[in-house]
């Protein structure tokens, strides 16, 4: 390998190869030979050459790493010596303007010529700084042509890899466009604005004084002013683009200040800061909430204990997500009160921004949408990342069918593997155009401008959030869009649509709406979610001398099966204070101890309580007689196997169940045991044994426990501040 230019990227990259053995010998000419021979003392390279001509012949390999505007004329006494195989490539900032070079030098961008750019990089210069883990965890930016040959490029992007980057594959215009933005425009800013304090009468003053802030804004001004003065000449026409978007912003923000315009100040600063907490989280595909999957954490739990308090669990997930999606589509200010922080709520609230909604907060639970109107959504500059989020792109997938403007929707790598089909299916049948990964998964790519036509659409399946996608699109249809379900499913969408104003007709099992309707914006409570409140209903019955209230708790139908279950098998559960919220029945529940019996659980209950079954079994293992659950087929195939994973983790504590196809029997009146349970990362499971503690003998250790927190924020906290003795290792 040849490296032609030894300085901060080419030394770096070269350490970096010899450093992890990726080439045989690494060469390096650069124009002062000291340069060279200084990175031999140093080990950077093995053999300094003296001549262009000395480093190429014979190379495999030749990397280009001096100044871009010095690229033509180094390009121009490489050629005569580069061999027909030898795959010659770059490092330069910018991309045309390699291109360019190559193309006067050599006619064309051959097979064997890939201009690259390390997304890595310091203030220093010079093959003294040369770090040879300058790479690791950074990306590298390739930009093939058409017609570069595979197994090249297949070579570079190993050679990039094994020096510890991600490589990653565009086009030229792409890479100078966004790097235009990225990574010019802010040096040109740093550049710019130390020069104006530097120019002021008291600069001295200013910069001892200069805060943290100041000092890590404009550490980029540092750089190399050569390499900056050649990257903004080469990549003038993108830079240019940005720096008038950036100064009509600017300008925009100044008459905003000069007018005391406070909501366009706060409008600008909670999106710039909301995107700049989740942007890179957005880039990566990751979670909104702190990823903690990679984190192992534990649940201890000592045996015994009462549940005493007045609490409030958090805000239930289906509607935190329909209050922000509705919040942004009607006229006027919507306030949201107990708001799910949740991955899944975040990630809708994120994509709202990036239609242009300014929502503010969330700010311990408490959310301001400033509508749109039904209308008013814009175009996102980029896809629409919707993290883990199933419920979030089936809903978005019916809204934005009907949207003037293409959106394209993607998700983390779980949400990347769920089929679409069920929406995208029947939104084609209104006239959407849709375009699906293989097999019907996402990115989901929907062309805007279509005219929607209302239809009856007969669920084969019953599904709360194909019905939701459909009644969404059919707020913007021509004509009625009905839904008729095969089995009741949860109705958050079409009470909330009514909360907001909009009439949604229901018959038995359908509902339907008519299009060209608008909203009105509302102030929601978000109820308690009553799977969150089922761990503590669970807890208090069955634990000796306890007395909860529990606050707000949503009562909506669909999801009451948990306290029908619970009083059929004895428990005390008092509904007092009941109102309606939004279109949402709530109520407060106070819960004391009592003695539970085992019941044959009613079929008819199953599907109002189907996350409540794993802490429900806990109820029946500490209940008198025998408990059994039939037709859950379903919890097989939710998070984890619900019903084996359950019998698993009892047996695991010493209670004996019988798994059948559909369900489980438990025996009550088991004595619950100490021991370690794993809860296969599912949250409700890691919570019910928590709850199972408070009659065991013996001390309980749950694995597997991070996905508590995306799920039931605070749990450990709620936890224990009622009475279960738990802590948690690992957050
Ligand atoms: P550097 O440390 O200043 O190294 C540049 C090297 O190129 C020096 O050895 C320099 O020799 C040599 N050179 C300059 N003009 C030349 C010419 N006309 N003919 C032959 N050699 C010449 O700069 P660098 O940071 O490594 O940057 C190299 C390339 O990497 C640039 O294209 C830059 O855009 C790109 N890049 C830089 C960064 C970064 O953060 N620094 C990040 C990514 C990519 P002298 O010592 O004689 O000047």
């Amino acid at each position: 390998m040849a490296v032609i230019g030894l300085g901060l990227i080419g030394g770096s990259m070269a350490a970096a190869v010899r450093q992890n053995r990726l080439a045989g010998t690494v060469v390096a000419f650069d124009r002062r030979y000291e340069d060279a021979l200084l990175g031999q003392e140093l080990g950077v390279i093995d053999e300094a050459a003296a001549s262009i001509a000395d480093a190429v012949t014979g190379a495999d390999l030749v990397v280009v790493a001096v100044p871009v505007r010095a690229t033509e004329s180094v390009l121009a006494e490489i050629k005569p010596h580069l061999a027909p195989g030898t795959l010659l490539t770059d490092v330069g900032s910018t991309k045309a303007s390699f291109v360019g070079a190559v193309e006067s030098v050599f006619g064309e961008l051959g097979a064997n010529i890939i201009p690259g750019h390390p997304i890595a990089g310091s203030e220093k210069s010079g093959v003294a700084a040369a770090n040879p883990a300058l790479f690791a965890q950074h990306k590298v930016i390739l930009t093939p042509g058409e017609g570069t040959d595979p197994v090249k490029l297949d070579w570079l992007t190993r050679l990039w890899e094994g020096c510890g980057a991600t490589v990653l594959t565009m086009s030229v215009a792409y890479h100078d466009e966004v790097l235009a933005a990225t990574s010019h425009l802010p040096h040109l800013i740093a550049f710019s604005l130390v020069d104006t304090l530097a120019g002021e009468d008291q600069n001295m003053d200013i910069f001892r004084y200069a805060a943290g802030g100041f000092r890590d804004f404009t550490r980029i001004a540092a750089s190399d002013p050569v390499m900056w003065h050649d990257i903004f000449l080469s990549n003038r026409d993108a830079v240019l683009r940005v720096i008038d978007h950036f100064s009509r912003d600017l300008d925009q923000l100044r008459t905003a200040i000069a007018n005391q315009d406070s909501a366009t100040l706060l409008t600008v600063f909670s999106r710039a800061k909301a995107a700049r907490e989740h942007f890179s989280k957005m880039l990566s595909g990751q979670a909104y909430v702190t990823d903690m999957s990679q984190n192992q954490v534990t649940f201890h739990l000592k045996p015994g204990g009462r549940m005493v308090g007045d609490i409030r669990v958090p805000g239930d997930k289906s509607i935190s997500h329909r209050s922000i999606m509705l919040g942004a589509l009607a006229d006027g200010v919507t306030e949201v009160n107990g708001f799910l922080e949740g991955e899944d709520s975040l990630a809708t609230l994120q994509a709202f921004r990036d239609m242009g909604v300014t929502i503010e907060g969330p700010d311990n639970g408490y959310v301001r949408i400033y509508g749109v109107g039904i209308d008013g959504l814009q175009a996102p500059r980029g896809p629409l990342y919707l993290g883990n989020s199933g419920t979030a792109m089936r809903l978005f997938s019916g809204l934005l069918a009907a949207q003037p403007f293409d959106s394209e929707l993607t998700g983390d790598e779980s949400l990347s593997k769920r089929p679409m089909g069920r929406v995208a299916d029947p939104l084609k049948a209104m006239g959407a155009v849709i375009e699906t990964a293989e097999a019907g998964r996402p990115p989901l790519k929907i062309r805007g401008g279509q005219a929607l036509t209302g239809i009856h659409y007969e669920m084969p399946v019953a599904s709360a959030q194909v019905k939701s996608c459909l009644l969404l699109a059919g707020l913007y249809s021509e004509g009625a869009t009905s839904v008729t379900e095969p089995a009741p499913t949860r109705d958050h969408t079409e009470r909330m649509l009514e909360g907001f104003g909009y009439h949604v007709h229901r018959n038995g099992a359908v509902s339907s709406v008519s299009g060209g309707g608008r909203l009105t914006a509302t102030a929601i409570d978000v109820p308690a979610d009553i799977s969150s409140a089922a761990f503590f209903l669970v807890a208090a019955s069955i634990a000796p001398d306890s007395d909860l209230t529990l606050r707000h708790v949503g009562m909506n139908p669909t999801r009451v099966g948990v306290i029908t279950i619970l009083r059929l098998m004895g428990a005390d559960i008092e509904v007092s204070n009941e109102r309606e919220v939004g279109g949402e029945p709530v109520a407060d529940l106070r819960v004391r101890s009592a003695n539970l019996k085992g019941i044959d659980i009613p079929e008819d209950q199953v599907p109002l309580a189907i996350d409540e079954f794993p802490v429900l079994f806990i109820a029946a293992a500490c209940a008198e007689g025998e408990t059994i659950l039939r037709g859950a087929e379903e919890l097989r195939v939710k998070e984890s196997d619900r019903i084996q994973v359950m019998a698993d983790g009892l047996e695991a504590l010493g209670v004996r169940t019988t798994v059948t196809p559909d369900g489980i029997v438990i025996p009550g009146g088991q004595t619950i045991g100490g021991g370690s349970v794993d809860s296969h990362g599912d949250h409700r499971i890691a919570m019910s044994f928590a709850v199972a503690s408070l009659r065991a003998v013996g001390d309980i250790v749950i694995n597997d426990c991070a996905n508590v927190a995306t799920s039931f924020p605070g749990f450990v906290e709620l936890a224990r501040s009622t009475g279960i003795q738990i802590s948690a290792e690992g957050i």
